[in-house]
């Protein structure tokens, strides 16, 4: 059987982060393997297009300095050394496919809300990850109605 060699996280940095990152940390320690967390900051004219008629680049930086700070307090609290914690701009789901294409990474960790009716209609990051990924998905599930 395959091992895993190198594990890529993915985490929004909600609180929900935590819960995920503790699998990924796990399956690093049962396979010896590398692990790399990432986020991505979906630039606000993504979101948004060209629908608020204002100049949001200092907004963008604001979002861009604590979503560095956080990562770094993130990755430092599950070992995560600093050359292996990646902040990228774009499409959560483009950019994570990309780096685990670049980093050659085993499996992908991302945590899933298991969503019902429209929203799952409407897709979520963590199906967005699993179609089109060139390695292995794990979707942690994570949210209110999750079994302890
Ligand atoms: P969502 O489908 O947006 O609720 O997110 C589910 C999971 O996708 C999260 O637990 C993360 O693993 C991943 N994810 C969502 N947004 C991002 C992001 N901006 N950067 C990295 N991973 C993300």
């Amino acid at each position: 059987m395959g091992t895993y060699k190198r594990i890529l996280l993915a985490v929004d940095l909600t609180e929900e982060s935590t819960r995920v990152a503790s699998r990924a940390v796990t399956i690093a320690r049962c396979f010896d393997a590398e692990l790399h967390v990432v986020h991505v900051i979906e630039p606000l004219s993504l979101a948004y297009g060209g629908d608020i008629p204002m100049d949001l680049s200092s907004v963008q930086e604001q979002i861009h300095e604590q979503a560095k700070s956080h990562l770094a307090e993130f990755g430092a609290s599950i070992n995560v050394p600093a050359a292996r914690q990646y902040l990228i701009f774009g499409r959560p789901e483009s950019e994570i496919h990309r780096l685990a294409e670049e980093q050659k990474v085993d499996v992908i960790v991302v945590g899933s809300h298991g969503r019902h009716g429209l929203a799952l209609l409407l897709g979520s990051t963590a199906n967005g990850v699993l179609h089109g990924a060139m390695c292995d998905v794990l979707a942690v599930r994570v949210g209110s109605d999750v079994k302890e």
